[in-house]
Order: C-alpha cells, then sequence, then structure tokens
C-alpha cells in the first residue's frame, strides 16, 4: 500500500511555509496544542466544513443542523459523565517535572494497545517495564487520573466553574426537544454540528492530530427504539466496499479484508444497518472530495475499548505516516444520553409515538464524530506530491476543496493594456470564484506557485487576447492547455471544475 510522502513534521513545515497553518502566536513562542490557520488554510478548512455540511445537512431531509454555544450550563457535563469520568493517565517525571500521558507511554514502549488498559495495569506496566522520563530519563511518578476539560468561570464570580465543551455533542442532546418539535422531525432523523471543542490534551503531538482546541462535525441519528434496524437508505450502500477491521479480527490476529456493506451486515460483523449505512457514507464523502480509499479502513472498538455509553464502536482511520489512527468515531450510543439528560435536568425529552401512542425515548443508532483538523490533514496527505517533470510540488486537492480555484495571470507585467485585460477578467471570475491575481515573477515561476498551492486552474492573458478576446487556461493536475474566447471563460471554467476534461472544452495549445 503506498504511504504517505511526507512525515507530520514535514507537512507541518509544509503548512507553515505556505500559509495553511501557523503555530498560535509563534512570535511568542507559541503554546503547545494550540494552531492557527493562514490565508489559504482557513479557506480549505472553510471548504471541508462546506461540504460536510452540504452533503449531510443541507442535501438531506432527514437531517437539521444547530450551532451550540461553547460555555453552557456545567450540569450538561455533569450529566454526560465527563466531570467524573472525561480522564486521561498522567504520570510526571520526579525531576524535571515534565508530564506524560501513561498509556502513550506503555504504547511507544512495548508497540502493545492500550485502549481501555485500567489504571493499575498502566501503573503495573510502566513499574515492571522501567520506563523512564523522555525528556531527562529519571524516576516518573505514580499514574493518576486527568480530567481534560477546561474550567473558567461566568462572571466576576469566584467558583462559578464552568466548561469549555469538549465535545459538540452534548449540546445536541440538551437542545434535542426544542429542535425536534421546532423543526417538526419524525423518527428516523439526525441533528447535525461543526464547531470548536477543547480538551486539555496531556501530551498534544502529531501535528493537527492531537491538538487542544479544533473543531468538529458531528451527528447525532435518532432512531425510534423497536425499530433499530429499519435503515431506509440501506440499498444505496449496499455494494460499497472498503476495508474492514473487526473486533473479532482483532482477537483473532487476523489482517484487515476488504468486503462490501452487504458482506458487512449478512456475516453480522457490523451490528446493525444504520451503523452500517453512515460508515460507508462518510467514508464516501473522504472518497468522492479525492482521497484515497486505500489510505482508509473501518475498525471496531474490542471490548475493554469501549466507552461507557457506547453499545458497539467504529472508527474510521486513516494510515498516517505515524500509523493507522482514527479519523472519525461512529458510536452507537444507544439513549444513554437522553437517559442522562431527563433524570439531570428532570426535564421529559420523549417523544409521542402516533403509532403506538405511547411516549418513547429514541434511541442515537449512530453518531458519526469527525475532527476537521483531522480531515484537513487526510486531504493535504492525499494530495500533496512531487511531480519530477515539473520539479515541483502539486497539490492535487479536489476543486471543491481547492482554497484558490483559479489564477489570473497576466503575461508580463510591464505592458498596462494585458495587466488591464487581465484586471478585468479577475474581477469577473472573482465574483464567483475564489481567485487570485498574480504578476510577479516568471510565468513559469507562477505556474509552480499555484501548483504548490492546489490552484486548480490558470488563465493567461497576452498580446493576443489584445486582439481576439481569447485567454489560455491551464489544467494544475496535467499542464495541458486550451484557448477559449473570455466570453465562454466562465461556462468552460464550471465545466472543468465538475470534472470535464479541459481537452474537450476548448483548442488545444498543448502541455506546459
Ligand atoms: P482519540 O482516541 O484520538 O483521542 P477520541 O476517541 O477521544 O480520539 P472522540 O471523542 O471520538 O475522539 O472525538 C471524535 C473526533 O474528534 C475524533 O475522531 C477526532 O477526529 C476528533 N478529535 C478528538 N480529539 C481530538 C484532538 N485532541 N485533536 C484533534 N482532533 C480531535
Amino acid at each position: 500500500m503506498e504511504k504517505p510522502k511526507l512525515t507530520i513534521d514535514e507537512m507541518a513545515v509544509f503548512c507553515k511555509r505556505k500559509g495553511f497553518v501557523y503555530p498560535s502566536a509563534e512570535i511568542y513562542g507559541g503554546i503547545a496544542g494550540f494552531y492557527d490557520f493562514g490565508h489559504l488554510g482557513v479557506e480549505l478548512k472553510n471548504n471541508i466544513k462546506k461540504e460536510w455540511w452540504k452533503t449531510f445537512v443541507q442535501q438531506r431531509d432527514d437531517v437539521v443542523g444547530i450551532d451550540g454555544s461553547i460555555i453552557t450550563n456545567p450540569n450538561v457535563w455533569k450529566a454526560s459523565g465527563h466531570v467524573d469520568g472525561f480522564t486521561d493517565v498522567i504520570v510526571d517525571c520526579k525531576k524535571c517535572g515534565s508530564r506524560f500521558r501513561g498509556d502513550t507511554l506503555i504504547e511507544d514502549k512495548l508497540k502493545i494497545p492500550t485502549a481501555g488498559m485500567p489504571l493499575d495495569e498502566i501503573a503495573e506496566k510502566l513499574k515492571g517495564h522501567r520506563i523512564k522520563c523522555q525528556k531527562c530519563g529519571s524516576e516518573l511518578s505514580e499514574p493518576k487520573k486527568f480530567n481534560l476539560m477546561f474550567s473558567t468561570n461566568v462572571g466576576p464570580v469566584q467558583g462559578s466553574v464552568a466548561y469549555l465543551r469538549p465535545e459538540t455533542a452534548q449540546i445536541i442532546f440538551a437542545d434535542f426537544k426544542l429542535v425536534q418539535e421546532n423543526a417538526r422531525l419524525k423518527l428516523p432523523f439526525g441533528i447535525a454540528q461543526i464547531g470548536k471543542s477543547f480538551r486539555n490534551e496531556i501530551s498534544p503531538r502529531e501535528f493537527l492530530f492531537r491538538m487542544r482546541e479544533f473543531e468538529q462535525m458531528e451527528l447525532e441519528y435518532f432512531v425510534h427504539p423497536e425499530k433499530q434496524d429499519e435503515c431506509i437508505f440501506i440499498e444505496e450502500v449496499s455494494d460499497y466496499e472498503l476495508n474492514v477491521l473487526s473486533a473479532e479480527m482483532q482477537k483473532n490476529k487476523k489482517n484487515m479484508g476488504k468486503l462490501t456493506i452487504r458482506q458487512c451486515l449478512s456475516k453480522k460483523i457490523i451490528r446493525t444497518k444504520w451503523h452500517a449505512y453512515w460508515l460507508a457514507s462518510m467514508h464516501k464523502w473522504f472518497v468522492e472530495l479525492g482521497a484515497n480509499p486505500e489510505h482508509f479502513r473501518i475498525r471496531q472498538h474490542v471490548k475493554d475499548e469501549l466507552s461507557h455509553y457506547a453499545l458497539d464502536t467504529w472508527d474510521l482511520e486513516y494510515e498516517f505516516p505515524f500509523g493507522w489512527r482514527e479519523l472519525q468515531g461512529l458510536s452507537n450510543r444507544t439513549d444513554f444520553d437522553l437517559k442522562q439528560h431527563m433524570e439531570h435536568s428532570k426535564a421529559d425529552l420523549s417523544l409521542f409515538d402516533e403509532e403506538s401512542k405511547k411516549k418513547i425515548l429514541p434511541h442515537v443508532i449512530c453518531e458519526p464524530s469527525q475532527g476537521v483538523e483531522r480531515a484537513f490533514l487526510v486531504f493535504l496527505f492525499d494530495a500533496y506530491s512531487y511531480d519530477k517533470a515539473r520539479e515541483n510540488v502539486v497539490l492535487r486537492l479536489h476543486p471543491k476543496l481547492a482554497p484558490v480555484k483559479i489564477g489570473i495571470f497576466p503575461l508580463v507585467s510591464n505592458k498596462a493594456d494585458v495587466v488591464k485585460k487581465a484586471r478585468g477578467v479577475y474581477d469577473e471570475l472573482k465574483q464567483r470564484w475564489a481567485c487570485t491575481f498574480d504578476l510577479s515573477g516568471s510565468i513559469g515561476r507562477r505556474y509552480a506557485r499555484a501548483d504548490e498551492t492546489g490552484i486548480y486552474a490558470t488563465v493567461t492573458i497576452d498580446f493576443e487576447s489584445l486582439e481576439d478576446d481569447s485567454v489560455t487556461i491551464r489544467s494544475r493536475d496535467t499542464t495541458e492547455q486550451i484557448r477559449v474566447k473570455i466570453s465562454e471563460l466562465k461556462d468552460v471554467l464550471t465545466k472543468f471544475m465538475e470534472g470535464e476534461k479541459l481537452g474537450k472544452l476548448g483548442k488545444s495549445v498543448g502541455v506546459k
């Protein structure tokens, strides 16, 4: 299997150099786990979120969105279990005071999975294998639990503790009844949200992979408790194929296998049709936006790894340069959260079932929960390529994701009428697409700069353009060029952006 071409550190360097991502406030030395997105990064990130929202909210009849607050009533986090249980295991260096995640130290040293490993076993392994401080090599303290929520005070009152949300999901549960009633939703239905989450990770690392402030795209899909396997959309994905690693395969030390959704269901590898449907839909979303399906697999959580609220969880994983890692978690959360919030708030969150004339509490049959920045990394890794012939990096991002779609270049910068004509084209095209106007350096240099930042097409205006009102369009991916009239430019670029071959859209003038 072809691996990503860059290491994660090289990707961080590329992202900084090209204006995608910077360490936050680097002039002050930055702050671990926090990043700022630059002029291209903000566009790519917004495009990812826009595509997700379009696919899973706007183009569906059964899903609506919300935008909840980051700080909410702290009782939400008591009910959800985060105040008591949202912890990782921490160990301190007795000499230099550095802090580490106990389970990660074990994973790194012993190369064994630690998901769900209890505190006493972590302590025993750290001691038994004489694992020391990674910075100075000294003794480590006894491991203890560390709550990952950031807390703050609300208003000028000391002790009025509230939390920055560690996930977006709970706001959906807290608002469940209002959203359902006002949007007149009937089961099955989903409520989605995109927004910031905060986790005081003990050791943020691997660039954007583990941050302290990040964004999530989450969807809670609710079904009737007695109709948990009546998935009306399953036929859409039955023949869809993906790499699968079930809990059983992991137990028997088997490798992942390629299976269709139909096979996963008939062999009872995936428990419900809804879970299978959402796994395939999320995988497909990445692939349709240009990611390589061979870099993905779905992996079921083994028993010890399951969260307290989950009946079954599958992760959509991606093969990062540092190994297979979770990209998105898809859990069957049952009615756990609604029950918890009913109990703690005393509000009635049940729905009236017209058929049985009884009150029912819906089940979250699947919660696909995706980190925006992990998706950001995936699209960059899969788009990044080095073109030997061009001796240049080409960032082959899908046109829907490319931060800038079109570059407009006057062939020469010292001829006022060519520049003026090019500006006219730029003013027109930027009404519809994210464009850039570049007149510095040779045309070859400008093409190279455009390729490296993923600009999907470039439009060059030359002396001939002054006479016949035609321009040259160049494709980033093939370097093919065609000549078209300015009056046809928008139509041609629209078709090109929608996937038509450039050669079919105008008179070919070769490859450059
Ligand atoms: P991990 O095991 O990697 O810590 P998790 O199981 O705690 O992840 P979830 O709580 O399921 O993660 O969160 C859903 C998604 O949010 C993850 O799949 C990931 O894409 C994203 N995410 C979670 N924590 C972080 C983080 N610290 N930095 C960036 N993205 C994150």
